[in-house]
Order: C-alpha cells, then sequence, then structure tokens
C-alpha cells in the first residue's frame, strides 16, 4: 500500500481536484484506491458524490478514535475507488487533537490498524500546515504537491519544504516528494508560461512533465458529483489527468506498480 499525501498550504490551487481525478485515473488502471479526505470543507468527499447521509463516519472520527478506516469507508461513484469522507466536524479536530497523546501519529496508526489494504491511497490535505496536514505527513510514503501556474507559485514552497524536513527528522524518515505538479495552466497567458519555465529552472525534475491546463470542465465535474474523468473524460483536464497518473504511477517504488 502506497500513501501520497496531498499538500500545499496555499489555498485554490488544485489540490482536491488533483485528488479527485488522480484517484479515478488511476482505479481506472485496475488498482483499488482510497482517497482520504482530510479537509472540512469536503470537497473530495462532495466532488465524488458522497451524500451528507453516507457521511455518519469520517475523517473526524478516524483522527479522534471514534471508528477505524475499515468502519469509515463508503464506495464513491467510481468502482474500485472508496473515500473516508470528510465533515466540517473535522475543523475542530486541529484543537481537540492538542489533548491527545501521538497528536502527530493519529492518521498513521489508524492506517496501520486498518485491515483493509488499497494498492493507492491519497490524502486530501487542507491548506494549512497544521495538526491535519501534519497527520498525513506522518502517515504519508510521499507528497504531490500541486502548484498553480501564477506569479507567486513559489511562495511558501521553502514552508512546505522546511516543514517536510522537520516531519522526516523527527517522525517519518521515508517520506519523499514524488513530485510536484504545475496546474492551471493556460497557453494563452504569457505568463503562466513563464511561471512554469521558471519553476522548472528551480525545481528541475521533481516536476512532473504533464501540466494541468485550465479547463472549465474540471471546474464544472463537482457540481455534478463526478470527476471530470466520468463527467467528460475526453476534455483536455481529463486527458491530462490521465496523464499525469502514469507519470506518478512511474515513479513508484516498482512493488508498488506492480499492484
Ligand atoms: P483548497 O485549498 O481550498 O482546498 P484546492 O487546492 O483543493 O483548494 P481546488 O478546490 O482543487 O483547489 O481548486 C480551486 C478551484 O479551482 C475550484 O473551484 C476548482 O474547480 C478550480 N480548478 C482547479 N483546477 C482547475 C483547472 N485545472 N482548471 C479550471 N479550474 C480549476
Ligand atoms: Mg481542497
Amino acid at each position: 500500500m502506497t500513501c501520497i499525501a496531498i499538500a500545499n498550504q496555499k489555498g485554490g490551487v488544485g489540490k482536491t481536484t488533483s485528488a479527485i481525478n488522480l484517484a479515478t485515473a488511476m482505479a481506472a488502471t485496475g488498482m483499488t484506491v482510497l482517497l482520504l479526505d482530510l479537509d472540512p470543507q469536503g470537497n473530495a468527499s462532495t466532488g465524488l458524490g458522497i451524500t451528507q447521509a453516507q457521511r455518519k463516519r469520517s475523517s473526524y472520527d478516524v483522527l479522534l478514535g471514534g471508528a477505524t478506516i475499515d468502519e469509515a469507508v463508503v464506495q464513491s461513484c467510481v468502482p474500485r475507488l472508496e473515500v473516508v469522507p470528510a465533515t466540517v466536524d473535522l475543523s475542530g479536530a486541529e484543537i481537540e487533537l492538542i489533548e491527545y497523546e501521538a497528536r502527530t501519529h493519529r492518521l498513521d496508526r489508524a492506517f496501520n490498524q486498518a485491515v483493509r489494504r488499497w494498492d493507492i491511497v491519497l490524502i486530501d490535505c487542507p491548506p494549512s500546515l497544521g495538526l491535519l496536514t501534519i497527520n498525513a505527513m506522518v502517515a504519508a510514503d510521499s507528497l504531490l504537491v500541486p502548484l498553480q501556474c501564477e506569479f507567486f507559485a513559489l511562495e511558501g514552497l521553502s514552508q512546505l519544504l522546511s516543514t517536510v524536513e522537520r516531519i522526516r527528522n523527527r517522525f517519518n524518515p521515508g517520506l519523499s516528494i514524488l513530485g510536484v505538479a504545475l496546474t492551471m495552466f493556460d497557453r494563452r497567458n504569457r505568463l503562466t508560461e513563464q511561471v512554469s519555465t521558471d519553476v522548472r529552472a528551480v525545481l528541475g525534475r521533481v516536476v512532473f512533465e504533464t501540466v494541468i491546463p485550465r479547463n472549465v470542465r474540471l471546474s464544472e465535474a463537482p457540481s455534478h458529483g463526478l470527476p471530470a474523468l466520468i463527467y467528460d473524460h475526453r476534455c483536455a483536464g481529463s486527458e491530462a489527468y490521465i496523464a499525469l497518473a502514469r507519470e506518478m504511477i512511474a515513479r513508484l517504488p516498482k512493488a508498488a506498480q506492480a499492484a
């Protein structure tokens, strides 16, 4: 089981859109996939058609010990893709967790205790570097960092990377950066072209070849409770996420690729 946290403390950079569509693309290759929604906004759950009634058990319960991961899992609208949904309760979890022992390891422990095994677990993180994201980084094998092609793209990245370094030193030495994915690329806008060139110059090969274009189908799909890959599997956004999933799988350890 390979666990990938999708993290960037900047808001609105495409974490959730990437989580939903990469999970769908990976499930389509035959892998069993779990998407754990760790954002109180619950957008990943909503975007996969999980109703409020289906969120009786959630990532909040998993973190606070009220449910196991196996108990909290619900089937999504996509075959082989299951979800641990999020509810607004989760917004209080960062404060509540302060009282708990091993507060940084709650999620890691929950995964160690899970009976079920998935080939890939994706965690959709909230836009902060607080305890929720730290729990994800402690539990994960690697990180996917979506970076929006805009002027301030690299701003905040050093803070993210120093958090990763601290997590490595203290809790999870094996945590790696699987890659950085450029999102919301607009070919008609010279600035995004420039940003993409600059980001590649600074970060090098950690940046995936595949670039996610700005594509209205990607933003429409969640209102239908569907991944873009099902809503319109031929749109440019869907094709890009299929290519990105392929690139990500190729970067996984050999054993995980064979799954
Ligand atoms: P948050 O930090 O709030 O969790 P996020 O990083 O998860 O945000 P998303 O929710 O995926 O970001 O995207 C932010 C907004 O941009 C959403 O309305 C989404 O539909 C839209 N969006 C994301 N990616 C694209 C894209 N490639 N093309 C067009 N719209 C996009
Ligand atoms: Mg999000």
